[in-house]
């Protein structure tokens, strides 16, 4: 199978570069984007322009985003990352008119990557969420992949269901209390976790309470956690056993970091031979 996609992955604090190389993801360039971006991701855009002129013939660009973007191309919206709002994507990126730029929410990516070539792979129902400088997610039901509203960049993240009684009072990006992202602000370290387990995170205990509740309103039996954070060892033993404890089964990539990328390549749409 060939894939002339090339994916990229920008998040609120990193970026990636990545590619399909016949039967794995291989991560070509990572770097960090920061406060100060768009205007320092100066090693994006190299990697991307390295990627598409040097590099095998690439005819779509899949970029996974938590931004909103308009139909021109512009960023209207990112509550993470107001720098953002109003560049355009494409030229931000150096990529030109002869390459097809796929832009997807960075929730619905990791949800197609997980779906398509990951630990959701077969399943029809499932509801995902990224967790890493916010929360993002997706919904699939009966196979199809709900997106979200055109637009909007606030997700499954922005969703006030954090009740306004000390567990959660931190005030949201999107200028809201109560949005199931701020449960992060309260995030205990690796060693606190490891040590008392999720009884250290009420908020945390809370976003599990709500995700059980919502996966047994909606019917779907899979919940998949990702994103950066799920990297932390103590922190994913503390979810999983959490889940368990309300009935909830859920699955957690090998590789929670490369979700989006993976998302973005099949965004791009796959070519066979
Ligand atoms: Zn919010």
């Amino acid at each position: 199978m060939e894939l002339r996609t090339l994916g990229v992955d920008i998040g609120g604090t990193t970026w990636s570069v990545g590619r399909w190389d016949g039967d794995a993801l291989q991560v070509i360039a990572t770097g960090v984007t920061g406060e100060h971006a768009p205007e320092e991701v100066r090693g994006l855009r190299s990697a991307i322009a390295q990627a598409t002129v040097l590099g095998e013939p690439v005819d779509t660009v899949g970029v996974a985003f938590p931004g909103a973007v308009a139909k021109d191309g512009r960023v209207t919206d990112w509550p993470n990352r107001p720098r953002w709002v109003g560049a355009h994507l494409a030229s931000a990126l150096g990529i030109g008119r002869d390459v097809r730029l796929e832009v997807t929410d960075d929730g619905v990516a990791a949800l197609r990557g997980e779906t398509a070539l990951g630990v959701g792979r077969g399943l029809s129902d499932v509801l995902l969420l990224t967790l890493g400088t916010g929360i993002g997610g997706g919904l699939l039901l009966d196979g199809r992949v709900r997106a979200p509203l055109p637009h909007d960049a606030r997700t499954i993240g922005h969703l006030r269901a954090l009740p306004p009684d000390g567990v959660s009072h931190t005030r949201c990006s999107c200028d809201r209390t109560g949005c199931l992202q701020t449960a992060l602000a309260s995030l205990p370290d690796e060693r606190v976790l490891r040590e008392q387990g999720l009884a250290a995170w009420p908020a945390g205990e809370r976003l599990l309470d709500f995700l059980a509740d919502l996966t047994r309103i909606l019917a779907v039996p899979w919940l998949v956690l990702t994103g950066g954070l799920l990297c932390r060892d103590a922190l994913r033993e503390a979810l999983t056993s959490g889940a368990a404890d309300r009935g909830l089964t859920m699955r957690v990539p090998a590789r929670p970091e490369q979700s989006t990328l993976l998302g973005a390549l099949a965004a791009g749409g796959w070519q066979h031979d």
